[in-house]
C-alpha cells in the first residue's frame, strides 16, 4: 500500500493537470469538490492523519497542509486567467476604436419657404402686426362675393378655381381658397379698429404649372384698418418690407393695378436682384428673372375698398386701410435665385441642402 506522502504527490500531480483542462466555472467547482471538497481527495487523507504515529503525522501533515494551500492558490490563479481570458474575448467582439472619426448626424433644417416665410411674418410682427390665421376650405362668399367679386364679375378668371363638392341653394359654393384675402373680411367681422394683422397660408388654384405658377403656393396677405390710414403708410410699411427681406439697396416702384377690392391698386416693383436693374447678365444675355425690364414684381396692394369696409359694419366714412398679399414661394425664388417654383415641392434633398 502506498504511503500517505506518496499519494499526496500523485494527488499534487493529478490535480494539477485536471486544474489546466478546466475551462469554465462549472469545471472549477467541480475539480474544488473533487480534491477539496467535504469528501475530496485531500480532505480525506487530512482526515486520516488522525490515525497515524505522531512522527509520521507531523511529517505528512505538514506536507498535506502544505498542499491544501498550494491548491487553493493555483485555483484562485486559474478562475483570474479565465475571468482575462472571458473579458479579452468580449472585447475582441466589440472591438472599440476611439480614435476613429464620429459618424455624422444628418441635422434637419427648415424648408427654404418655411424659412422665408418665417423673416417675412417676423418683419411684420417687429412692426406692430398680428399672425392670424383662417379656414383652406372656405365659403365663396368670403373668398369673392364679400370682396366684392360677384358671380358674373370677369375678375373671377383671375382665380381659375377648385370648387369643393358641395352645393347650397342650387349652386357651387365651398372652395379651396384662391387667396388669403378671405380672411380680411372674417377679421373684420369680429373686430373692430385699429386693426393690423398679417395672414399667412396656403393657397389653390385650378392652374397648369409652369416654372412661376404651381397649383398649390404659400400667401401672406396683410391688413392694417384704422382712422387716418393714408397710401404713406401703404408704402412706408412696405418699403420697410423691401428693406428688411432683400437688402437696403434694393429700389422700389409701384405701379397701378387692378384689384376689386382695393382702390386705387397698386403692384410693388424691385429692380431686378438678378441682373440689378439691368435687364441684361453680365455677359450680355438677357435676363430671364425680369424678362429684360430690370424690374420684378412682388406683391399686389392698395387702399381696401370703402364697400369692403362697410359690408362689415365700419364706418368707411371715418376708417380707411390698406393691405397686400404676396406669394412666398416668389420671395424665396428672388432671395436664393431659385428658377423654377416647382423645385420647392419635389422633396429633392439636392436642392433643399444648400439652404
Ligand atoms: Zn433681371
Amino acid at each position: 500500500m502506498p504511503s500517505l506522502l506518496e499519494e499526496l504527490k500523485e494527488i499534487e500531480v493529478a490535480a494539477r493537470s485536471q486544474l489546466a483542462e478546466a475551462r469554465d466555472d462549472a469545471a472549477l467547482e467541480e475539480w474544488r469538490i473533487a480534491y477539496l471538497g467535504r469528501r475530496g481527495r485531500l480532505t480525506l487523507v487530512l482526515r486520516a492523519l488522525a490515525s497515524l504515529p505522531l512522527e509520521e503525522r507531523r511529517k505528512v501533515g505538514a506536507e498535506a497542509n502544505r498542499l491544501k494551500e498550494a491548491l487553493g492558490a493555483a485555483l484562485a490563479q486559474r478562475q483570474a486567467q479565465l475571468e482575462e481570458a472571458r473579458l479579452t474575448a468580449v472585447m475582441e467582439r466589440g472591438r472599440l476604436d476611439v480614435t476613429l472619426p464620429g459618424r455624422p448626424r444628418a441635422q434637419g433644417r427648415l424648408h427654404p419657404v418655411t424659412q422665408t416665410l418665417r423673416d417675412v411674418l417676423h418683419c411684420f410682427e417687429s412692426m406692430g402686426f398680428q399672425v392670424v390665421e383662417g379656414p383652406e376650405v372656405e365659403w365663396d362668399r368670403y373668398n369673392f362675393e364679400a370682396l366684392r367679386i360677384p358671380r358674373d364679375h370677369p375678375a373671377r378668371d383671375m382665380w381659375a378655381t377648385l370648387w369643393v363638392d358641395y352645393e347650397k341653394d342650387g349652386e357651387r359654393s365651398m372652395l379651396l381658397r384662391t387667396h388669403t384675402s378671405p380672411n380680411q373680411v372674417r377679421y373684420m367681422e369680429g373686430h373692430q379698429p385699429p386693426i393690423r394683422i398679417v395672414v399667412p397660408g396656403r393657397v389653390y388654384r385650378f392652374e397648369a404649372t409652369d416654372p412661376i405658377h404651381d397649383w398649390m403656393h404659400t400667401q401672406v396677405e396683410g391688413l392694417a384698418v384704422d382712422e387716418g390710414i393714408s397710401m404713406a403708410d401703404l408704402k412706408g410699411t412696405l418699403a420697410e418690407f423691401v428693406r428688411r427681406i432683400f437688402g437696403a439697396d434694393r429700389k422700389m416702384f409701384f405701379h397701378c393695378d387692378y384689384f376689386p377690392f382695393t382702390e386705387p391698386s397698386m403692384g410693388l416693383l424691385i429692380d431686378c436682384v438678378v441682373c440689378n436693374g439691368e435687364g441684361r447678365l453680365r455677359d450680355g444675355q438677357g435676363c430671364s428673372t425680369c424678362k429684360e425690364t430690370g424690374w420684378i414684381e412682388v406683391l399686389g396692394s392698395g387702399m381696401v375698398h370703402p364697400e369692403i369696409l362697410a359690408n362689415v359694419g365700419y364706418d368707411a366714412e371715418r376708417y380707411t386701410g390698406f393691405a397686400w398679399g404676396m406669394g412666398i414661394e416668389r420671395i424665396a425664388m428672388l432671395r436664393y435665385g431659385v428658377e423654377d417654383v416647382r423645385l420647392f415641392y419635389q422633396n429633392d434633398l439636392r436642392l433643399l441642402e444648400q439652404f
